[in-house]
């Protein structure tokens, strides 16, 4: 409890029990006490401010002698001169000029703001319980609150916590990048028997836009047995020779048991006699998909689909550039190796390949804002420490994190750098605009729309009892809804291929 803040309209004064609220704090001249409802009387052992949030600074907080809470008091609020609203289900601060300072949601019989999830100083913080579940949520590509719930409960992936189901949690970025249809029937046995011995493959593409390595098509490689599988970006077709080459034989260097067949359909960058030639050399069976049975190859066309769903869904939220393109494929396909399993088998893509559960620890929202700090000896003693960027994935190997610098306009591959995950609609947006020849953005920084105060799905808000929430809209001009509504650019995303390629 010690990073939570309840709501008290009974106390007569902000107090907590927690040193760590303050940065400093004198020792208290005179000896206080406050006294408590069942008369035990605790000590005052010093009084000072506690900023909660850019706009919510907490004057003279009582640090008080083995407090295990951390108590707002109503009264003292409205003696500062904050006006507090209840409502059934919400509670605002609003300040003198009714500016909305801080949202608090019920936390059984009270209301709470929550600390937990906040990184770094001045910043505010409302969370509700479902908090864990959205950051889960969103580092996981998008995976349905009902899947993510499940695995949490199933102890196989370490480093992600048990999650408790939620009622009412609608995602905007979800609602607008998923699609619905589903055109083949998943198929539920295993047909082999150990990883590497069938691997399909089929490339998607052109791209709308090319990537920022100037590449247009994606190869897509998917192992039958555990599901694994790899992404690789071409500017032609036909270097995915290349690449199939090199897994095949990569895989046979890492296991002693022999690979059967790879499975393709007939488009010419697999029907030719380069594959031909290296199947017969190597003893595989190459076998075909007909055209007009595409179920045939529909392992990889499944996670086609997949892949460019956790894509659209997360390009859209934080409206990264599609030129990223190839990065948020990648991460989708880091994260669902991580994530799927084989329900038969009961074990993740990644448990199956390499013998061990797979953590997810390190994972972060794909396309939020992040400082690099920058290399030691570069740096006046009045110079910025960090540098902004953009969180564009995982590198292949080890642990580290790919950015965009945005000054720099490069692509780093960095481990220290840290996160703020906050929704896209309560920090300034980014936004990197009009490619230039070199295919570099130039950075504008729209108006920030500081929606709330809040770590809180946009969904929650519009949850709202429908009088609170026209009473935020009119009193707060700064509030703004979701970027994400069904304009009719959203609508032309719908189409898969086009939308890999952006
Ligand atoms: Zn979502």
């Amino acid at each position: 409890m010690e990073d939570v803040w309840i709501m008290d309209s009974g106390c007569s004064r902000h107090m907590t029990g927690h040193r760590k609220w303050f940065s400093s704090l004198n020792p208290m001249s005179t000896k206080e006490y406050i006294t408590f409802g069942d008369n035990d009387q605790r000590k005052v052992l010093g009084v000072r401010s506690v900023s909660l949030s850019a706009k919510l600074c907490l004057r003279e907080v009582a640090f008080v002698q083995n407090l295990g809470f951390n108590l707002v008091s109503v009264s003292q609020l409205l003696d500062e001169g904050f006006e507090v609203h209840f409502k059934k289900g919400a509670c605002c601060v609003l300040d003198a000029e009714k500016t909305l300072v801080c949202t608090l949601l019920p936390f059984g019989q009270v209301f709470r703001v929550d600390l937990i999830s906040v990184s770094g100083p001045a910043r505010c913080l409302v969370a509700s319980p479902s908090a864990n579940i959205w950051k889960w949520h969103r580092r996981l590509g998008h995976l349905s609150f009902d899947l993510l719930v499940r695995l949490s409960s199933m102890g196989l992936i370490r480093g992600l916590p048990k999650l408790r189901a939620e009622k009412d949690l609608v995602c905007h970025p979800c609602r607008h990048g998923k699609m619905v249809a589903a055109s083949h029937i998943p198929v539920s046995q295993v047909m082999t028997s150990y990883p590497g011995e069938l691997l399909h493959m089929d490339t998607v593409g052109p791209a709308q836009v090319a990537s920022v390595n100037g590449k247009w098509y994606v190869l897509v490689i998917v192992d039958d047995f555990s599901r694994f599988s790899w992404v690789f970006f071409m500017e032609f077709k036909d270097e995915a020779f290349g690449f199939v080459l090199d897994l095949v034989l990569r895989l046979r260097n890492e296991s002693h048991k022999a690979m059967r067949a790879i499975r393709s359909d007939n488009s010419g960058e697999f029907r030719n006699s380069r594959f031909e030639n290296f199947c017969r050399d190597l003893g595989l069976e190459h076998q075909f998909s007909s055209p007009h049975t595409p179920p045939k190859n529909g392992v990889v066309e499944r996670k086609n689909r997949t892949l460019v769903e956790i894509v659209r869904t997360m390009l859209n939220e934080h409206r990264t550039p599609r030129r990223f393109w190839a990065e948020a494929v990648n991460t989708a396909c880091y994260i669902a190796n991580r994530i799927f399993l084989r329900a038969f088998l009961r074990k993740t893509s990644y448990e199956l390949r390499f013998g061990r559960q797979p953590s997810v620890k390190h994972l972060r929202a794909f396309g939020c804002r992040c400082f690099v700090l920058k290399k030691a000896g570069h740096l006046d003693k009045f110079e910025s420490p960090c540098l902004d960027g953009i969180f564009l994935g995982y590198a292949s190997s080890s642990r580290v994190f790919r950015v965009r610098i945005l000054e720099a306009k490069q692509v780093v591959e960095t481990c220290e750098v840290s996160f703020d995950e906050t929704m896209p609609c309560t920090t300034p947006v980014f936004e990197l605009s009009g490619d230039d020849e070199e295919g570099t953005p130039s950075l504008k920084i729209r108006k920030v729309q500081m929606m709330l105060v809040m770590q809180e799905p946009l969904s929650r808000l519009q949850l709202l009892p429908p009088l609170l929430w026209a009473l935020m809209m009119m009193e707060d001009p700064c509030l703004r809804l979701p970027p994400h509504s069904p304009d009719s650019k959203l609508k032309q995303r719908l189409d898969p291929l086009r939308t890999q390629g952006r």
